[in-house]
């Protein structure tokens, strides 16, 4: 299939794309050459983003080509490649394809636009084991999670390792350790916790924990949810993104080209959130991640037939939107 050989093309370029690398350039290029050859008209907007046109489209699908350090050979390529394959099979309708710039350590590309479609429609690797354990080869996202993150200080008291008794010590690690269980606790039913960052002072290992800082990352598909999980937490967050729910015509031309497929919140951002968030119509297709879901990493995977029945899928649902 085309479309595999395309994924290995983009990977044979470097593991690690980083945005706005001579390594993204490439894959800039070669998503270029086969956007020409599918009918398509190029042009790069000034954020550094490639378009493929045919005519003057209202409906764009694609996704991105750069990567992080560590990555497998599906996240964001496969949206883009197949987003052409589309294209070139739909050969008489007006459609945009587009390889945003820099999503992982944005997004930025997508932020910096400039005119957006009536459409879009993103498809992606899960990213998760949703799928795979429903048994399920693709399903409609409708929406992304709220995201609350925040630092939460531990205050002690330093002291000798070996003289301080047990029960006269204030020990921050031991007060963080029982936050970090909590915050496991809280989160239930669809949403997310994570304390991913630790930092210990004085760091010692002869020396009682005086003061430890942790991050708390939350994320829940509903506003509500959301504000319940950092109450429930008891955090103040830094940074709260609310949950974008995606809606109009290309849920429903996915709903129709799909019927039966589960419906799913995505827990990690995507170029198609930050469309929805400026006001477009917007859905995603989900591609089931085998090996337990695992992404950012070389075993990423996604099975050929899978991938042939998202492009399939998401050909019809934009020849539904685009026609
Ligand atoms: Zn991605």
């Amino acid at each position: 299939m085309r479309a595999l050989d395309r994924l290995q093309e983009i990977a044979a370029i470097a593991q690690y794309r980083p945005g706005y690398s001579p390594e993204e350039d490439a894959a800039h290029e070669l998503a270029a050459g086969w956007m020409r050859e599918a009918g398509l008209e190029t042009h790069v907007d000034a954020g550094g983003n490639l378009h493929g046109r045919r005519g003057l489209p209202r409906v764009w699908s694609g996704s991105h080509l750069d990567s992080v350090p560590t990555a497998g050979r599906f996240d964001g390529v496969l949206g883009v490649v197949a987003a052409i394959e589309a294209a070139d099979r739909l050969s008489d309708v007006p459609l945009g394809v587009v390889a945003f710039r820099a999503e992982e350590t944005g997004p930025h590309g997508s932020r910096r636009v400039g005119e957006l479609p009536e459409a879009f429609v993103e498809l992606h690797v899960e990213q998760g084991p949703v799928l795979e354990r429903l048994g399920e080869p693709l399903g409609i996202v409708t929406g992304v999670a709220g995201q609350a993150r925040g630092v939460v200080t531990f205050d002690g008291r330093a002291d000798h390792a070996g003289t301080t008794p047990m029960d006269a010590r204030d020990d921050a690690l031991v007060e963080a350790a029982r936050f970090v269980l909590h915050v496991r606790e809280c989160a239930r039913d669809g949403a997310v916790a994570t304390v991913g960052e630790v930092e210990v002072e004085p760091n010692a290992s002869n020396v009682v924990p005086a003061r430890v800082r942790v991050s708390v990352d939350a994320r829940a598909p509903t506003a509500g949810r959301l504000e319940a999980l950092v109450a429930a937490i008891g955090f103040e967050p830094g940074t709260l993104v609310q949950p974008v729910d995606f809606s109009g015509a290309p849920l429903e031309a996915l709903r129709q080209v799909l019927p039966g497929a589960p419906e799913l919140v995505s827990g990690a951002g995507h170029d198609a959130m930050v469309l929805a968030s400026a006001g477009v119509p917007v859905a995603m297709l989900f591609v089931r991640s085998l090996n337990g879901g695992v992404s950012h990493h070389p075993d990423e995977l996604s099975s050929d037939d899978d991938v042939a029945r998202g492009i399939d899928t998401l050909t019809a649902a934009l020849g539904v939107l685009a026609r």
